[in-house]
């Protein structure tokens, strides 16, 4: 299993920082050669081919896609992983901030795979994973739109999923619980005593820690191989047990 994607090329955006680096390590550990799209490469992993792109934005998208294809030659695997985070209720999130979410997490996913689709119509392995969450199915408290946007790229997978059925490309999700990342990281960083908020938060957790990112790697790494062969418009959930035993942490 090792050199699984040989000879595969796969496009992970947000691939800089967090869920995504350990994904960009996971797939390049099993031989896949690995694009980086995301709007910050000064931290992508050395040695991935990197290219800045901005998912909110079309033209910059079509770019960066056309860059690996010119590189690689071939678009394998599309891992839909950047997004944003957005705390607040219906009320305390205006149009303008919803749409800029909406934006990124849902259209970004929309834009890549679009431009990705006609390689991967080429490919005997064509795989798209999108990076969903936990939020999907559980009512958070102030994730109104963050679950909004998750909510879509579950619905997204699913229909993905249908319409490229018979073209043989397989569309799944993963949705993370709360995941040891950069990301959450700066929110605990925000909080007055971010140790003491990093223990609370471990400890809503049903398995009393936080996700590894490296756990979330392994679950895209299954969906985007041959191994998942028969796996479309799934969810995996991996979140400690959250979502499979109905815990919630309200
Ligand atoms: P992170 O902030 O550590 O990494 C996100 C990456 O996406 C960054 O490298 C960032 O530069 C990139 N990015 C952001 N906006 C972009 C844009 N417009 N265009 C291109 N790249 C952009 O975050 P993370 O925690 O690793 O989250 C990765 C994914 O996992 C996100 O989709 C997030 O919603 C999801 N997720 C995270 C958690 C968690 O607890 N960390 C839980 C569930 C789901």
């Amino acid at each position: 299993m090792a050199e699984e994607f040989a000879g595969l090329v796969a496009i992970v955006t947000g691939g800089a920082s967090g869920i995504g680096a350990a994904i960009v390590a996971r797939l390049a550990d099993a031989g896949a050669k690995v694009a980086v799209l995301d709007i910050n490469i000064g931290d992508a992993p050395t040695g991935s081919f990197a290219r800045r792109v901005d998912i909110a934005d079309t033209e910059s998208v079509n770019a960066g896609v056309a860059a690996v294809a010119e590189h690689f030659g071939r678009i394998d695997i599309v891992v839909n992983n950047a997004g944003i985070g957005a705390q607040g209720t219906i009320e305390s999130n205006d149009d303008e901030e919803w749409m800029r979410v909406l934006n990124i997490n849902v259209l970004g996913l929309v834009r890549v795979s679009r431009a990705a689709l006609p390689w991967l119509r080429q490919s005997p392995a064509a795989a798209i994973v999108n990076t969903a969450s936990i939020a999907v199915t559980a009512g958070l408290p102030d994730r109104a739109l963050y679950g909004a946007s998750k909510g879509a790229v579950y619905s997204l997978t699913l229909q993905m999923a249908a319409d490229h059925l018979r073209e043989g490309i397989r569309v799944n999700c993963v949705n993370p619980g709360t995941a040891d990342t950069p990301w959450v990281q700066r929110l605990l960083d925000s909080a007055a005593d971010p140790a003491a908020e990093r223990a609370a938060l471990e400890k809503r957790q049903p398995h009393g820690r936080l996700v590894q990112p490296a756990e979330v790697a392994e679950a895209v790494a299954y969906l985007a191989s041959p191994r998942a062969g028969s796996t479309t418009g799934t969810a995996l959930a991996i979140d400690g047990g959250m979502d499979g035993l109905r815990l919630r942490p309200v």
